[in-house]
């Protein structure tokens, strides 16, 4: 037994009998001097000694006269029953000892057995003692008990003790609710019937591998009742007894919805970076002002080589890989961004790990986020194949320019040798020519019949080699721009008589009838009649030449059916006609139609070539309609005044200084202008006549000028047009390249230069100018 504290301080006394009382006080006494000894005999004075109380410990006679032992006894047992109550007797029997014991005594002396007194009540008091410590103990142990519990079920954490079996010790009121089970149930179930099956292997190691040592992070999956799957994380730790695994705790929390907002997230990472990396160009991130890499997408290694780690791993890496040319210029833009001048959009080239090189076009903006330190992100795309492209195109044109440049200079050979050879073959046949007329004459000494014959086979072929040479020339002049009409005012009705007649006996020769209709009161219009008399000849030759013995030929000349400014000239044969093939090349130069007919006369392919051009120069238009068998009908038509042959210019400006500077500059220049302030209005002046050339300003109200352009080209084809315009090189400028060809002049632009460009453009297209004149009107009738 532990040694206490045993010396009373107050002890109570009761008993009847004084010299017992006295011989008590004193054995009390001389063991604790300090001790107060309170007696009394009566059980009032017991009741009231109680009532104070503070006393450690009572002695009480059993046999007192008028209070019985045992009801003291059971006084004291009521009021304290801490207090230990000893019987100090005579002699008692056994039966009563016992009886008194079970009554509550603690114990009991003999009187005549003193010398066990003392230590019965140091025995006593040690044990009441013990017994107050042990109420102490056990009243606090359920104290912090119940704390605990109300710590635990109150947690709202989960939390739960486990048997190395798997069986459930304890669970607290959150995992109850949150697993959705009552305590009943919980007794029936095994940690196994709540865990995911996924993470059974994870748990049963936990409960070998449990140590007594820290807690271990755990996290997994439990189902509840209704098996809906809960995300938990917490630990683990283990109890031991006796060394051996007694439980395992467990306390973690619900963490689904984190987990679900994780995985939401991971997904979406996951979405942005394949979207991202999907992107046919570099996305890309950098921190300014060091423009070292923060991000940049699969793509970059695809398209240059380098593994993306270096691009964001090496301060710089961007900046070197950079082709030394570029560098600079991509290098300042990318660090020139501001708040004001937030994108940035530039073409440089780099050096891919291959060590070719790869065209990139980088659009660049500025950011800056919550005040944060500046950056710059950017796309790259790939233009290297835009860039090879043009590249090729570059090298085709020049290629073009420099062929086109070595074709005119060896046409322009061409033409003047053969300018050359027709002046030195003229002047020998023309003498050739007058020796012979000489010897027909007679003037040389008389001539009989035979030779009088084959002189004149010789004039005849001169007269062809004469026809075949003017022709060559007058093709040199009209390439070389040289051939002038002398236009005055000329009755055509007499030309196209004059011509008949002089062809007629070459008609009659070959049997064929040749006969001419012309419209009375015709007028006279502006004719080169030389050149007239050249177009209607050569048409009526060749109508002989190929028409049969026996066939016919008319001439009309009248005013143009449905068109009163025009005159109508037609020459109908009734020859062998032209295959529909051949009907659209036969005006150009040098085309022939080989004749398989050995009885045509081939010549050099050059009268129609002429036919047209004069006729074109004239004002006019020509044109075959023919059927092979059938005959031919060769129709050309001739402006009636001179003011038709003037051409018409339109300016579409929206500048009324512009437009009033162009009108009387080109009208100086004796071109018809007329003028039209936007896209619409020119468009509507189109409609109302076509010009010859327009003057397109390129930024307009309404309808811009690649609008227009658009229209125009929609409606009127290849009509030619001088873009007059401030913004040669910008985004107009792309969009009615769409639309070319055009001539290109840069406002502000001298007016020589506007006046040299007009006059140009009408040179390169002069033989066509009627075409143009006339553009979309329909062909004058034949009947
Ligand atoms: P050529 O000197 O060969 O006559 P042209 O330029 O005058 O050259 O004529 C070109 C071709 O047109 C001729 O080769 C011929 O086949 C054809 N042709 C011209 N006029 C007629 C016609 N009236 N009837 C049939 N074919 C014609």
């Amino acid at each position: 037994m532990k040694h206490l504290v045993t010396s009373p301080r107050r002890l109570l006394v009761l008993e009847d009998c004084l010299d017992d009382a006295e011989l008590l006080r004193r054995s009390l006494s001389a063991e604790w001097p300090e001790c107060e000894i309170v007696h009394v005999s009566t059980e009032a004075g017991f009741k009231t000694a109680l009532e104070q109380g503070g006393c450690d410990l009572i002695l009480s006679d059993y046999s007192l006269p008028c209070f019985a032992g045992l009801s003291a006894l059971a006084v004291a047992r009521e009021r304290c029953p801490e207090v230990p109550f000893l019987f100090v007797s005579g002699a008692i029997g056994d039966g009563v000892a016992v009886e008194s014991l079970k009554a509550g005594a603690t114990d009991y002396v003999l009187k005549d057995r003193l010398a066990r007194l003392i230590p019965a009540i140091r025995r006593a008091l040690n044990e009441a003692q013990e017994c107050v410590r042990r109420k102490q103990a056990e009243a606090q142990l359920r104290q912090s008990e119940e704390q605990y519990r109300d710590l635990f079920e109150n947690a709202t954490d989960l939390i739960q003790s486990v048997t190395p079996e798997g069986r459930f010790l304890y669970v607290n009121r959150a995992w109850r609710q949150t697993l959705d089970y009552t305590e009943a149930e919980v007794a029936q179930l095994s940690v196994f019937d709540v865990i995911h099956p996924e993470y059974h292997e994870i748990c049963r190691d936990h409960f070998q591998s449990a140590n007594s040592g820290e807690a271990s992070a755990w996290e997994g999956i439990f189902l509840t009742k209704y098996g809906r799957q809960l995300y938990v994380e917490g630990n683990v730790s283990a109890r031991f007894e006796s060394g051996k695994l007694a439980a395992t705790r467990w306390i973690f929390h619900d963490v689904t919805e984190a987990k679900l907002a994780t995985v939401a997230l991971k997904r979406s990472i996951r979405r942005y970076e394949a979207l991202v990396n999907s992107v046919d160009g570099i996305v890309w991130q950098a921190d300014l002002p060091s423009l070292r890499f923060s991000f940049v997408s699969q793509q970059a290694e695809r398209l240059l080589g380098y593994p993306v780690s270096r691009w964001t791993g090496e301060p710089g890496f961007w900046q070197d890989h950079i082709h030394p040319e570029d560098r600079e210029k991509a290098v300042t833009l990318c660090s020139s961004l501001t708040e004001q001048q937030k994108y940035q959009n530039f073409e440089y080239r780099m050096l891919a790990a291959d060590g070719s090189v790869v065209w990139l076009r980088d659009i660049v903006s500025l950011r800056i986020e919550n005040g944060g330190a500046p950056q710059i992100q950017g796309i790259m795309v790939n233009i290297t194949p835009r860039k090879q492209a043009e590249a090729k195109v570059r090298r085709i044109q020049q290629e073009l320019e420099a062929t086109n440049k070595d074709l005119l200079r060896r046409n322009q050979e061409i033409q003047s040798f053969y300018h050359t050879l027709s002046h030195e073959l003229k002047t020998p046949l023309t003498s050739a020519r007058e020796f012979i007329s000489i010897l027909m004459d007679g003037l040389a000494g008389p001539v009989n019949e035979t030779q009088m014959e084959y002189l004149g086979i010789a004039k005849e072929s001169c007269n062809q080699l004469r026809v075949c040479i003017n022709d060559l020339l007058d093709a040199t002049r009209l390439e070389t721009g040289k051939m002038a009409l002398e236009l005055k005012p000329v009755s055509l009705a007499n030309l196209v008589q004059r011509v008949v007649a002089t062809m007629g006996p070459r008609a009659a020769g070959k049997q064929i009838v040749l006969r001419h209709q012309v419209q009375p009161g015709l007028p006279d219009a502006p004719i080169d009649e030389h050149r007239m008399t050249q177009v209607i000849s050569n048409l009526l030759n060749n109508a002989i030449k190929y028409t049969p013995p026996g066939g016919e030929i008319v001439v009309t000349a009248r005013e143009a059916p449905a068109h009163p400014e025009l005159l109508h000239v037609s020459v109908r044969d009734t020859g062998c006609g032209i295959a529909k093939e051949h009907q659209e090349h036969i005006f150009d130069r040098l085309y022939q139609v080989k004749a398989g007919d050995a009885t045509t006369e081939q010549g050099v392919g050059l009268g129609l070539y002429l036919c047209r051009e004069l006729v074109q120069l004239h004002g006019g238009n020509i044109w075959v309609d023919s059927e092979l068998g059938q005959g031919s009908t060769f129709c050309f038509v001739l402006p009636k005044s001179q003011q038709m042959l003037q051409s018409n210019l339109l300016v579409i400006d929206d500048d009324p200084d512009v437009l009033d500077m162009l009108r009387q500059l080109l009208a100086a220049e004796q071109y018809n202008v007329r003028t039209a302030r936007d896209g619409q209005e020119g468009l509507q002046e189109m409609r109302r006549q076509a010009p010859d050339i327009v003057l397109l300003d390129l930024k307009m109200p309404n309808l811009s000028g690649p609008a227009t352009l658009k229209e125009i080209r929609k409606d009127w084809g290849q009509i030619p047009v001088i873009v007059h315009t401030a913004f040669a090189d910008g985004e107009l400028m792309k969009q009615a390249l769409a639309f070319s060809p055009f001539t290109l002049l840069a406002k502000p632009c001298p007016a020589e230069q506007v006046v040299e460009t007009v006059r140009k453009i009408q040179r390169a297209g002069d033989t066509a100018i009627w075409k143009r004149n006339h553009y979309g009107l329909p062909r004058p009738s034949m009947k």
